[in-house]
């Protein structure tokens, strides 16, 4: 996306945070007709986060189905699972390039008893997943050891992989082209409280309306996210190839051990931010990647995954993403402020949500009507 320099000073929308929500909202509110700003503190949009992020595509939250059932209810489940699906499959209706069918192994026997109870409620739902077939074993998997006798992996439709850049790359110029602006290297300092984004330079661009889509920042902008968003900091790391390659993606431990193939045949690891006590929990610095989640990395590769886990790290990337209280997407208008929306909190997975949230906000926009599950929406607890 090329940077403009001439800052308006009034736009239709505003879109603070240019990573894959605010870009995702970007276009589609462009494509709409909307007059849209979007502004990027950093140089180049899609440099924070998400140009970071490992690219796993995987249904849902973290935990498993079953898990979520037990938490939220079957019918808010439910609606939570489809929503998540159709964010998936608009990876394919805006022509975002990913590899389709991720993997998921149990870790463990509660993880084995997690993936039976949640093979049938992924069915009910058509959203099913299948076990793991002999020739699948044959195609690459036979490294999987069985857990509890059996060898309890899943191949799911809902599950894959992308390369962040090269999707970002593409959701920025498909913004561009429907007519969005970009400012990069344009922070904004704060929100004045009438629609208007205050600079350090003192200039004022106010809209009709502002998208907040700055991940954990959004702390600073708005009291609303002072209680509700917190930071925790995620770390990959890149290895070069191994002996076999990984087909294609594997989580396990829910999802806090993720794995996938990179184009030059070796692998990105990520995830065992559980290796530290707090889980990362409250983390701001993106520079230094904590040297226990990657010791846990390591030693999952070599225990697990030694065929395709190759040499020692050849990158560590760290960066900080945008959790919620509830563990839930933070999605549309805030209560009481119709024009101030909400579009963050994917705490670790926008590849799971972002794309159908963006969509629900510029349909809401555009023509009234949102389909957003109630536990997405921002009154279940701003209000
Ligand atoms: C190592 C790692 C691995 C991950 N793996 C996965 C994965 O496999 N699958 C998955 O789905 N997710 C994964 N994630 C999580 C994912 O990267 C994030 O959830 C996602 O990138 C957040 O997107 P976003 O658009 O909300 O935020 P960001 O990408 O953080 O974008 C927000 C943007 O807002 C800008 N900004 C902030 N404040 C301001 C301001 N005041 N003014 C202007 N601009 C501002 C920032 O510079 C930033 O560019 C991973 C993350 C990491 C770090």
């Amino acid at each position: 996306m090329t940077a403009q320099t001439a800052l308006p000073a009034h736009a239709d929308v505003a879109v603070i945070g240019g990573g894959v929500a605010g870009l995702a909202v970007a276009r589609l509110l462009a494509e709409g007709g909307a007059g849209v700003c979007l502004l990027e503190a950093r140089d180049q949009v899609g440099a924070g986060e998400s140009g970071r992020d490992s690219g796993l595509v995987m249904l849902g939250t973290v935990d498993h189905p079953n898990r979520l059932v037990e938490a939220v209810g079957a019918a808010d489940a439910a609606a939570l699972l489809r929503f998540s699906a159709r964010s998936i499959a608009l990876l394919d209706a805006l022509d975002l390039p990913w590899q389709r069918g991720g993997v998921h192994a149990a870790w463990n026997e509660a993880e084995v008893r997690d993936l039976d109870a949640s093979l049938p409620l992924l069915h009910a739902l058509d959203l099913g997943a299948e076990p793991l077939s002999a020739a699948d074993l044959e195609a690459g998997w036979g490294f999987l050891r069985p857990v509890a006798g059996s060898l309890s992996a899943l191949r799911s439709p809902w599950g894959g992989w992308l390369e962040p850049r090269t999707a970002l790359d593409r959701l920025a110029a498909q913004a561009q082209a429907a007519g969005a602006r970009c400012f990069t290297g344009h922070p904004v300092l704060a929100l004045d409280g009438q629609q208007r984004l205050v600079f350090a330079d003192g200039r004022r661009l106010s809209a009709d309306v502002v998208v907040v889509a700055s991940g954990w920042q959004a702390r600073l902008l708005d009291a609303a996210f002072e209680d509700t968003l917190y930071p925790v900091r995620h770390q990959r790391q890149r290895r070069g190839p191994g002996s076999a390659t990984l087909p294609t993606s594997l989580s396990t431990q829910g999802s806090y051990l993720l794995c996938r193939p990179d184009a030059a045949g070796g692998l990105v690891c990520s995830g065992a931010r559980w290796a530290t006590q707090h889980l990362e929990a409250g983390e701001t610095d993106e520079d230094r990647p904590s040297p226990k989640v990657s010791a846990a990395q390591d030693r999952f590769l070599s225990d697990r995954l030694a065929p395709v886990a190759g040499g020692p790290p050849v990158e560590t990337q760290a960066s900080i993403s945008a959790y919620s209280c509830d563990g839930l997407p933070i999605v549309g208008p805030l209560p009481g402020r119709p024009s101030l929306l909400a579009c963050l909190g994917w705490n670790g997975r926008p590849w799971s949500w972002a794309l159908a949230a963006a969509e629900d906000i510029a349909q809401g926009l555009l023509t009234g009507r949102s389909d957003l599950p109630r536990r997405l929406s921002t009154r279940r607890f701003l209000a």
